[in-house]
This record gives structure tokens, sequence and C-alpha cells, in this order.
């Protein structure tokens, strides 16, 4: 099932799965995960860790390696239509049949070659990783600039890293400065800027900003955001920490366990999150303001991936779990079925009329978790 009704489709992914198979089982780390990037959005994707929000992004720009297999599913380009790119990216992308929707998980080594960097960045976790560490950073720069534009000279690349540079924050003296002798924001910064270099279409961000201190964080956050909507690229943005998504992101996806349990816009998740898993995170760290309420905090701890559990993945944690959820999938489908247009779609068997004659509301989710906390405290 796609995940949401786009009117500017840029990137499907369809049914996606992916397993990793080690000696003591398979892990089935992402199972079969939809959902739908529009035109300069920006998607968050939030979950605990080993949720396998890393491993969807790996597998979208087809960098994962053995023994991680994709076990199916797909991943849709959807190219600009002609009239609205000014040919531009038609001129830069020879060896890519832009006219056509195309599956990255079909493409030939060249034609991923010409969608990675040009088309799709990714932003890894850890800036010191990411860059060469006897490389100066604007010979990393000019290096993706040199192998996707070979028709720019020295002096034009020298000029693009400049720009890039000053784009993301950093003073253009530091192109000659290494990884090293940059603090590590200024690292992320730099890597944000090979990221940039292509004017991509897309850029994955995984976990940008972790190991930065929450001044710094910020800084760059509310620059991605910026440079976002001045050249229009779209951004998935995965992170554990779903308070940030709820600043940044048009749209959350709430994954647990390999699958995405929650979809909605960022308003509603914050306002009515309807899985009790994304109630769980979403109170998993203290407000700012309003009145001051005990941390319930989400019990127990993610299952193994090589032994999911039985029904919903959930349900051993879940303190409103019921009669079929240790023994029935949830399906992720629309809130209020008839409603086609309904974009927030949710996996829990409460708000499955089969199951459960009315939805549960915020407050009763609440509830059960403050119960459960009081539970808990009293142990
Ligand atoms: Fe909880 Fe059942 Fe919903 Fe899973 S399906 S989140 S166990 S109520």
């Amino acid at each position: 099932m796609t995940t949401t009704v786009a009117t500017n489709k840029l990137l499907e992914v369809k049914n996606l799965g992916v397993d990793y198979s080690a000696a003591n089982g398979t892990v089935h780390a992402v199972i079969d995960v939809s959902f739908t990037l529009e035109r300069g959005k920006v998607l968050g994707l939030a979950g605990e860790s080993g949720s396998g929000k890393s491993t969807l992004a790996y597998a979208i720009t087809r960098l994962l390696r053995p023994p991680a297999l994709i076990t199916g599913g797909k991943v849709i380009y959807y190219p600009e239509p002609i009239e609205k790119s000014n040919g531009a990216k038609h001129a830069k992308n020879n060896a890519w049949e832009l006219d056509a929707p195309t599956d990255i998980l079909q493409c030939s080594p060249q034609q991923l070659r010409a969608f990675r960097w040009d088309t799709m960045a990714i932003v890894f976790q850890s800036a010191m990783n990411a860059l060469n560490p006897v490389m100066n950073i604007g010979a990393q720069i000019m290096d993706v600039l040199q192998t996707h534009r070979p028709e720019m000279g020295p002096d034009a690349r020298r000029i693009r890293a400049i720009e890039l540079l000053k784009l993301v924050g950093i003073a253009p003296d530091r192109l000659r400065s290494y990884p090293h002798e940059l603090s590590g924001g200024m690292r992320q910064r730099a890597v944000i800027a090979i990221a940039l270099a292509l004017n991509p279409e897309i850029i994955i961000m995984d976990e940008p900003t972790t190991a930065l201190d929450v001044v710094v964080q910020r800084e760059i956050l509310t620059e991605i955001m910026q440079l976002s909507k001045e050249f229009g690229f779209s951004v998935i943005f995965i992170t554990h920490d779903l308070s940030l998504l709820l600043e940044l992101a048009d749209n959350v996806a709430i994954m647990y366990a390999g699958r995405i349990v929650e979809y909605a816009s960022q308003d509603d998740l914050y306002s009515h999150p309807r899985h009790p898993y994304s109630y769980g995170l979403l109170n998993s760290f203290p407000t700012l303001y309003g009145p001051r309420l005990k941390m319930a905090g989400i019990p127990g701890t993610p299952p193994d991936l090589r032994a999911i559990p039985s029904g919903c993945a959930f349900h051993p944690r879940c303190p409103l779990a019921f009669e079929p959820c240790n023994r029935v999938l949830p399906i992720l489908q629309p809130l209020n079925m008839a409603d086609s247009e309904q974009s927030s779609l949710v996996a829990c068997h409460l708000y499955d009329a089969r199951f459960r004659e009315e939805p549960p509301g915020t407050e009763e989710i609440g509830t059960h978790y403050a119960a459960l906390a009081e539970r808990s405290e009293r142990s």
C-alpha cells in the first residue's frame, strides 16, 4: 500500500524488504515498507535504534553490502517533467532515462553512478568517518565535481567549492583545512556541502547531528531547512529524536521492528499520536511548556529482529494490547477507510472496526501509559 496520495511524487518506495543473513538466523531489518516522498518536502523517519531506519536509507541508495540482501520491493524515482526542469537535469544526466519513472533497484551500475550525488545524496551519521582524513575539505568537494562534472575546469571547481562552503557557513579560507583541523560542527557542515555540490533533488540525512551539541545541532538543522526551501530539494531525515522531526518535517513515518507503524503530518502526529508506540516515543522527552507530567517511557526493549513477536511486533510492550494483538498482524491503513484522501495511516488493531467499535482518543492511550508508569513505580 502506498502511504500517501501524492500530487508531486519524487520518490516512491513500494513494499521494500531487507534481510541480513547471519549464522545464528536471518535478521529482518526492513519489512514491507512503502512511502512516498514529494518534491520539496521533508519526510522524517523516526524510531528507536534497530528499528530499520538506516538500513532503509542504505537500501534506497543501493549502498547495502552483503550480508544485507534486498528481498523485494521497488524504489521508483519520478523525474521532473521536461518542461519544468528547463532541460538542466537532462543535460547533466545523459546516462539516465529521464522521461520515465525508473526503479532504482533495477538500475545498471552506469545509471546508478549518474543517480547518486546528481539526483540523490546522503549525509552519513559520522562526519569524521564520511570524510577522507588525508584530503583537505576543498579537494574533497572538488573531487565530486571533477567526477560528475568533467566539463568544469579547475577554476570553476574551486569557485563552486568556495560557494558551497559559504552556503553551509564555513569561511572560504577553510578550503585547505583537513578534517582533523575542523570542529565537529564544521565537519558535518563540510559533509553537507559535499552533498549539495551537484544540486541533488533528494538528500537523505542519516542522524546528521547526533554527535553535536544542541546549539550547533539547532544551527545546522535550521540551515538545512533554509537551503531545502531555497534550492527546492527534498529531504528524508532519519533520527531517533522525534522532537526534532516535529519541528522540521512535513510528514513523519514511525518505524518499529522494520515496519512503518504510523504515517502522519507533523501537526497531526504531535496533536494526535494514534499508535501506542508513537505516543510512547512522543512522551519520552519532556516538554518545555505546559503542566509538569510524569514521564512514562516505553516499557521493555525493541525485539530481536531474528525472532520478531507474532501478530503486532509491539504487543509485548504495548500497554493497550488486547486479544488479537499477539496473533494478527496489523496492516498500515488509512484511519478512515472511506476517505481515500486521508493521509494519516496507522497499523494498530485499536483502529480496526473488526476488533474495536470506537477508536481510542489520545487521552485513553495516555491513561494506559500513566497506569503503567504508576505500576512500575510501585514495584
Ligand atoms: Fe498495541 Fe495491539 Fe495496537 Fe499493537 S495492535 S500497538 S499491541 S493495541
